[in-house]
């Protein structure tokens, strides 16, 4: 791609995922034996042709993985309920299989196998450099956004299927009623204009947001809506790392 947008990019799901000697994924079947052994069933890759898919590059080891799964695990059943032509595949970057095995026992979809040849191509197509990612691709194979992580943060399940009218409208609908600017006591000088933003960090409980801030960009000052609305009531901050990454590699 000359501009190096892989956005609306159609590939062959088959090729992407399958190679030479593989043409399966694994699904993790729940059935943990000693510790952390457990079997694993083979996914045939054509099984995930005309789905929507999301490709989940992450690793054990990246404190902010681990504190994005459990808000992924409970959109991915929250989705699945609605529509079974989805999946998620975990592209691990792990060091070892003992921690790739210890990761993927706590997820409830497919896996690269560990250390397959396909990561290193897809981490490069889809210009992987830092984790937790997660690739959204439509049943038509094309690349429908490469931050589905922040949607997903945003509005949970309902990002579901991450395309950019459907995120529009969702905004909208969450926005509905909300005043277009108030004053907070948590920033006095100045009006906070409601504003779109893709990632920010809230200035109240210092936790990540994304989409909607109650901002002034004077000051670069965010708050997320809920902690603005909250006023100056104080919000507790368990030190979460959701919206933060780790280099890759
Ligand atoms: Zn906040
Ligand atoms: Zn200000």
């Amino acid at each position: 791609m000359a501009n190096g947008d892989e956005h609306g990019v159609t590939h062959d799901l088959l090729s992407l995922l399958s190679s030479a000697d593989r043409n399966f994924l694994l699904r993790n079947n729940g059935d943990q034996v000693n510790n952390n052994y457990y079997f694993c069933i083979q996914i045939p890759v054509a099984d995930l042709v005309g789905k929507n898919i999301l490709l989940y590059f992450s690793a054990h080891w990246c404190p902010p993985c681990r504190a994005f799964l459990p808000t992924l695990v409970e959109a991915y059943h929250e989705i699945k309920a609605k529509d079974d032509a989805f999946e998620v595949i975990f592209i691990s970057s792990d060091r070892d299989q003992d921690s790739f095995d210890e990761f993927f026992a706590t997820m409830p979809w497919l896996a690269l196998p560990f250390g397959d040849s396909r990561k290193a191509f897809l981490s490069r197509k889809f210009k992987v450099q830092g984790i937790p990612m997660l690739v959204a691709i439509g049943p038509t194979g094309q690349t429908v956004t490469r931050e589905a992580r922040n949607h997903i943060m945003a509005h949970g399940a309902k990002a579901y299927p991450f395309t950019e009218e459907h995120l529009e409208a969702e905004s909208e609908e969450m926005a509905k009623g909300w005043p277009e600017k108030l004053k907070s006591a948590l920033h006095e000088k100045h009006e906070l204009v409601l504003s779109k933003r893709t990632v920010f960090v809230c200035d109240g409980c210092r936790k990540p947001g994304a989409l909607w801030s109650f901002c002034c960009k004077e000051c670069d000052f965010d708050l997320h809506p809920k902690c603005a609305f909250e006023g100056d009531k104080k919000t507790e901050n368990d030190g979460k790392q959701e919206g933060e990454e780790s280099k890759e590699g």
